[in-house]
């Protein structure tokens, strides 16, 4: 048997990756971690016994204890214990926690020796030449959940050095065809309606404004060390291509599959070995079009301003990704309309004077400020 801990165990990434383990079945659960959502935690701690489990919200996590009163598994409470949680020795540590509240779990994982397998794509965002740099000294394995880098991960075997360039592909999200003024009038349950992927609401807010993919081509410059100008994001409405890459001499190379993320979530569990997962094969003979799309900026800048910040480096993409999470969170509040969220975040990042090699605490530091910032330009403009 082999251990794992799962931080963010109760999100659409956490429950797949217990599905995976269900059907692997060599996997045995050292901690889950969650946000708030005791009534599934208690279920998940009935049925997987873990040695303990951390509550962030203080009160829910005292409601918790008290209904495990009796069971064996421990209950941590607040913020703290996630790197507590990231730090005990596991076999991998399964980063699934939605935000930047990922990023100082994963750092405590990274320096407590432990392989990470990373969904929480802004701990790369916001932390990249941190957490890269860790991860050499420390000598661990980065395994990307995230469907595009694990499909580039897979593609790279044995072509490091022939690499050209990568082509992540975007689904495009629900308003891909939306004319700009059709995008003024979408409510935030368009929004939700994402044509392919179920999951969590910030990524799939973050889909539709196509931040998502500016934040994967972030993450797709610190996973592979590879330039920006040599990222290119194409759009794909089929989500059958999850990436590609281009080699020197003209080749292009694809993954391909289901819209599944229990695939990606087991190569992380199994690799580098393959195991028969239990969802449906791809029918290639019911593909009737494969497309593919350059990414309309105009419309969507949020691509844009991810390689502007991606490119200046420093403070910049941790500031992105704040006042991106900032914007996320007040347009499904209701608060703001879809169209200013990027507004919000061109207008921080317009804002921000940023500290080249950051350390944690100045990382830390700047998100804090970003979504201070963030906050306020939403008060001053609605
Ligand atoms: P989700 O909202 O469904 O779940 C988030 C989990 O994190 C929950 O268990 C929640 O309790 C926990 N959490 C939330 N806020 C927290 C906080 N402040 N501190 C500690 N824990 C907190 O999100 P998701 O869709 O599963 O996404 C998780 C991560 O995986 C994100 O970074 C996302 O970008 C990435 N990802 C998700 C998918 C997908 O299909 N859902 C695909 C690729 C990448
Ligand atoms: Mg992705």
């Amino acid at each position: 048997m082999k251990e794992i801990t799962i931080l963010g165990s109760t999100g659409s990434i956490g429950t797949q990756t217990l599905e995976v383990i269900d059907n692997l079945k060599n996997w045995k659960i050292k901690a889950l971690t969650v946000y708030q959502n005791i009534d599934l935690l208690f279920e998940q701690v009935k049925k997987y016994q873990p040695e303990f489990v951390v509550v962030v919200e203080q009160e829910a996590a005292a409601k918790l204890k008290s209904k495990l009163k009796n069971q064996k598994t421990e209950v941590l409470a607040g913020k703290n214990n996630l790197k507590t949680a990231a730090a005990e020795d596991v076999d991998l540590l399964l980063n699934a926690i939605v935000g930047f509240a990922g990023l100082e779990p994963s750092v405590a994982a990274a320096e407590a020796g432990n392989d990470i397998a990373l969904a929480n794509k802004e701990s790369l965002v916001s932390g990249g030449p941190l957490l890269t740099q860790l991860v050499k000294e420390k000598g661990v394995k980065l395994l990307p959940v995230d469907s595009e880098h694990n499909a580039i991960f897979q593609l790279l075997k044995g072509h490091k050095q022939e690499l050209d360039e990568i082509i992540l592909t975007a689904s495009g999200g629900p308003f891909f065809s939306y004319s700009r003024e059709e995008l003024t009038q979408v409510s935030v349950e368009d929004a939700l309606n994402h044509p392919n992927w179920e999951m969590g609401s910030k990524i799939t807010i973050d889909s539709a404004s196509l931040m998502n993919k500016g934040l994967e081509v972030i993450e797709a410059h610190w996973l592979f060390d590879c330039a920006y100008d040599n990222i290119k994001v194409l759009v794909h409405p089929q989500s059958i291509v999850h990436s590609m890459i281009r080699l020197v001499d003209g080749t292009v190379l694809a993954e391909m599959g289901p819209a599944d993320m229990k695939i990606p979530i087991q190569f992380c569990l199994t690799y580098p070995e393959r195991n028969k997962t239990a969802g449906n094969n791809l029918e290639l003979d019911q593909i009737t079009a494969l497309e593919f799309f350059q990414a309309d900026t105009d419309k969507f800048p949020n691509l844009k301003y991810a390689y502007t910040a991606g490119k200046a480096g420093g403070t910049f993409p941790a500031v992105l990704n704040a006042a991106n999470e900032a914007a996320v969170y007040s347009f499904l509040r209701g608060e703001i309309p879809f169209l200013a969220m990027s507004r919000v975040v061109a207008s921080v990042l317009d804002q921000h004077q940023s500290i080249s090699d950051p350390d944690l605490e100045a990382i830390l530091n700047s998100d804090q400020e970003a979504r201070r910032l963030a906050v306020e330009v939403i008060k001053e403009w609605f």
